[in-house]
């Protein structure tokens, strides 16, 4: 069995090059919204990962709207697959209607936490200070923390 490829990725449907946005593109508008895509969903990644930045859930610097050229940048406006909001800010069409919103990799980042905690700490008896669930479960004096064989890790 292969492994899982846990790399991220954005999400692009087979007929991406048949839409009439994008074959109305020329080659080099084809890469400049493939590469806006890939920053924006970076960015979001980033964005959960904490940085402050305001650039968010498809929202892009001009510097990196530019970096074809602006005659390329044009073309992407003009059919609808970018939006300048600011002299600073462009945004792309319904990045969170097709991409992953930031919203949502929070939640689910928060779930797959919750999931390995019930499934390594909780279901195994096992403590780990380090685990805010954990820590909450402390808090909250649950029953799983007063079985007999609870295990804890030493604090770090
Ligand atoms: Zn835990």
């Amino acid at each position: 069995m292969t492994e899982k490829d846990e790399r991220p990725f954005i999400k692009i449907t087979l007929d991406y090059l048949d839409n009439p946005k994008i074959d109305a593109l020329s080659d080099a508008g084809i890469v400049l919204h493939l590469s806006l895509m890939l920053r924006a969903a970076k960015n979001n990644l980033a964005a959960h990962k904490g940085t402050k930045s305001p650039l968010i859930d498809g929202k892009l610097s001009a510097r990196s709207c530019e970096t074809r050229g602006k005659p390329v940048l044009k073309e992407l406006i003009d059919q609808g697959l970018l939006r300048k909001l600011s002299p600073t800010t462009y945004e792309l069409h319904d990045y969170v209607k097709h991409q992953t919103a930031l919203g949502i990799i929070q939640k689910r980042s928060a779930s797959g936490a919750i999931g390995g905690h019930t499934k390594n700490h909780k279901n195994r008896h096992k403590f780990v200070d380090t685990c805010e669930h954990c820590q909450t479960a402390f808090e909250n004096n649950e029953e799983w923390l007063k079985h007999p064989e609870l295990t804890a890790t030493p604090p770090k």
